[in-house]
């Protein structure tokens, strides 16, 4: 159903003027202002009094500056000024008020305005820069970037998700328990929607993983604020289900490589006997830690599963150091555990040994 011709008119003439919108002084008998429709919702946060347009999404208007979302979006340019309308922005003191229908929810349309519609000091009321996103902002603002063409605003918001979800082990290592800001785990759904709808792929290992350690929220997902469910694809399901038991016996191997009753003859140890006895009492109690070590998530160190051993600083510092080598190892070939492609720059600060280190799946070999 095409859109009702526009019935307002607004109290401000939006003029083009060498290729630039230029909003012009109120008139002194002052236009028609735009006018909310008895049938819809006034949104509470963007009407501007002086607005020049009105944009309806579902049964929610917001009365904006149209030429403060043209300059950023060539596809909003279209639907704001159309060819009509431009030659009537030339010719008259004031135009009508047009009225935008777009298919988006309200709130993905409200997170695109707090980027770009001015606040009573100048600026804008979020900036990535400053704030600490919501998954709901993140992934509206991608969603709405992508949609209408704002590339800058797409890869800003994907540079954000860049530092959560990274190719650089040791910037994941860093993140206490792996989390994002703002987010909640289930978000990784989200995540790799955004990834697979931008063809940023390079979000897909951390973010899959994360999907990986979902019980059962893995196949319900989760609410967006409009309600709308967000969910796996069946493709991406598939891999977090081939993945599952394959990160767990990785995770088994490392504990095995980690806390093995062994010694190197170069070792500097020199209370040899009694280390190589408690080595091998860390080993006997794994079976303690099972719930821990049954985890698809290989990345999280497992020398913190005991709280304190008796072994010398040399070997101490030695079973440290086994860690960090194992899940070095283990991320190198995380993307193919996971069943992706190779992805550009995975990796890239690892020690090259990682990327001949072979990959220890063969407990959990894919069904087919
Ligand atoms: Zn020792």
């Amino acid at each position: 159903m095409p859109p009702p011709p526009p019935s307002n008119s607004c109290a401000i003439a939006s003029i083009r003027k060498s290729g630039t919108e230029k909003i012009q002084a109120h008139h002194s008998q002052g236009p028609p202002k735009c006018v909310p429709s008895p049938d819809r919702t006034r949104d509470g946060e963007f009407w501007f009094e002086d607005g020049n347009t009105i944009l309806v999404a579902r049964n929610v208007e917001f009365c904006v500056y149209k030429g403060l979302l043209g300059c950023r979006s060539p596809v909003l340019k279209h639907m704001l000024f159309p060819a009509s309308s431009q030659l009537q922005a030339k010719t008259a003191h004031s135009e009508p008020c047009s009225v935008i229908h777009l298919t988006n929810s309200p709130e993905d349309v409200r997170h695109l305005l707090r980027m770009y519609m001015p606040t009573d000091n100048g600026g804008c009321v979020s900036r990535l820069s400053r704030d600490t996103p919501s998954y709901h902002m993140l992934s509206a603002l991608v969603r709405m970037g992508h949609k209408y063409e704002i590339p800058q605003l797409v890869q800003n918001s994907l540079a954000y998700l860049k530092e959560y979800y990274p190719t650089s082990f040791n910037k994941w290592t860093v993140r206490e328990h792996h989390a994002t800001p703002g987010f909640q785990a289930v978000h990784a759904i989200g995540v790799v929607n955004l990834a697979r709808l931008t063809g940023e792929l390079s979000l897909l290992p951390a973010a899959l993983l994360n999907c990986c350690t979902l019980m059962s929220q893995l196949i319900s997902g989760f609410a967006r604020e409009d309600g709308t469910r967000e969910e796996l694809a069946l493709e991406d399901l598939s891999l977090c289900f081939s993945a599952k038991g394959k990160l767990i016996v990785e995770t088994l191997h490392i504990a095995a490589h980690v806390f093995d009753a062994k010694i190197p003859e170069a070792s500097a140890c020199t209370t040899r006997k009694e280390c190589l006895r408690e080595l091998q009492r860390m080993t006997n109690e794994l079976h303690e830690h099972a719930a821990l070590l049954v985890h698809p998530d290989p990345f999280e160190p497992l020398v913190d599963i005991y709280a304190e051993w008796d072994l010398c600083e040399c070997c101490g510092d030695m079973v440290e150091e086994r860690d960090v080598r194992e899940r070095r190892a283990a991320w190198a070939h995380l993307p193919g555990i996971l069943g992706l492609a190779a992805v550009d720059g995975w990796g890239d600060d690892l020690p090259d040994e990682c990327a001949g280190a072979g990959v220890r799946i063969s407990g959990a070999e894919e069904e087919d």
